[in-house]
């Protein structure tokens, strides 16, 4: 394992419950020329009950290959996902329901998620009854009435008959919540799931899920391409960009004080007044504005043929020479914030850190 990648893990810290090391996923796209997709490179993660983690970054990144991956519903083509500190296995009807029990998914749309043809009620009886111990009518009855209280449906009874176009869709996402709850899972993978909800709305299922976590100890993955939301709802955020996580730390280092250029700019494109001191204190500009050169940083990578060096070099407003060519370096910025940037090493315009404490690993 590439210890680098991930913080360090001591006796105090709890174990994980989830956990993915050096995970690399290639699809392939023309065999005869042994061309694929590079679309996970190397990605370490560890999930920790109570616990949320954000994947921040932009389509295209490698997000939700690397739910996929930790659900086991994409085979990686090396490294390991290890539950509860054993490789993680979906062999055979048994092993995977077992798996899908304790790691579940929801995604973006809840819409898309959810069977239009069938009630409320069926969505989640299903899921009990697979995977509970359903004594009879009266404890399903329940059970189902309880679900849609954790996820602030009430009165049950005036969600339990109706079907999914009859929801809003804030509505549908915590019915959506609700059956991946029905399993008793450990660990949550959340991919967008706030991203089609009024902005009125986000902020109501993130506070139910941070309630969530917290009272069930879940250990949860927050994909998102919104570093502001992320910020709010997570404990550590991992940045990734181009199939690689450039960048981790708690939620707090990693918005306040960004170490790797593209968190920057991903910071610049949401508007937060917590940060208007430090984008004052960065710009080059003399009006305080943030450089040009970060407004337009073009278009994502083409991961059959990823930029060599530096995967983010063609956009990198800060990129060196030796950027096209060299692996950038992994830098210990604290004992839990990381970054892979030369900038950290060698500042430049731009890099604004104290470098004498750096830890450097190739
Ligand atoms: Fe930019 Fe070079 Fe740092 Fe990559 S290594 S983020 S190209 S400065």
């Amino acid at each position: 394992m590439n210890d680098e990648q991930a913080p360090a893990h001591t006796a105090a810290e709890p174990v994980p419950v989830l956990e993915a090391v050096d995970v690399t996923v290639r699809y392939p796209v023309h065999r005869a020329r042994g061309e694929s997709v590079h679309a996970l490179e190397n990605a370490s993660l560890r999930l920790i009950p109570g616990r949320t983690v954000a994947l921040v970054g932009e389509s295209g990144s490698g997000k939700s290959t690397f739910a996929r991956t930790l659900a086991l519903a994409q085979k990686p083509t090396s490294g390991s996902i290890l539950l509860n500190g054993k490789p993680a296995s979906a062999q055979g009807r048994r092993a995977r329901r077992d798996y899908a029990r304790r790691v579940q998914m929801v995604l973006q749309d809840p819409f898309a998620s959810l069977n239009p043809l069938h009630r409320v009620r069926y969505l989640l009886e299903r899921p009990l009854r697979l995977h509970g111990s359903v004594t009879g009518r009266e404890d399903l009855e329940q059970r189902l009435r309880a679900l849609l209280e954790r996820v602030r449906l009430t009165p049950p009874e005036r969600f339990l008959d109706a079907f999914p176009h009859e929801l809003s869709g804030g509505q549908r996402q915590r019915v959506a919540i609700a059956r991946a709850l029905a399993v008793q899972p450990e660990v949550l993978l959340g991919d967008e799931l706030v991203s089609m909800l009024d902005v009125s709305i986000r902020l109501e299922i993130l506070n139910l899920l941070a309630t969530l976590r917290d009272e069930e100890h879940l250990a949860m993955l927050y994909i998102t391409h919104d570093i502001a939301g992320a910020r709010y709802f997570a404990d550590e955020i991992a940045v990734m960009y181009a199939g690689e996580i450039v960048e981790y730390g708690s939620a707090e280092d990693v918005t306040q004080t960004p170490a790797h250029p593209y968190t920057r700019l991903l910071l610049d494109s949401t508007p937060d007044p917590d940060r208007m001191e430090f984008l004052a204190g960065r710009t080059n500009r003399e009006d305080g504005e943030p450089d040009a050169a970060t407004d337009d940083y073009g278009e994502p990578p083409d991961l059959v043929h990823p930029p060599s060096g530096c995967r983010f070099h063609p956009r990198c407003p800060l990129a060196r020479a030796a950027c096209r060519t060299e692996s950038p370096p992994h830098v210990q910025v604290t004992d839990r914030h990381w970054a892979r940037c030369v900038l950290l090493v060698e500042p430049g315009d731009g890099a604004s850190r104290d470098t004498t404490t750096a830890e450097v690993t190739q």
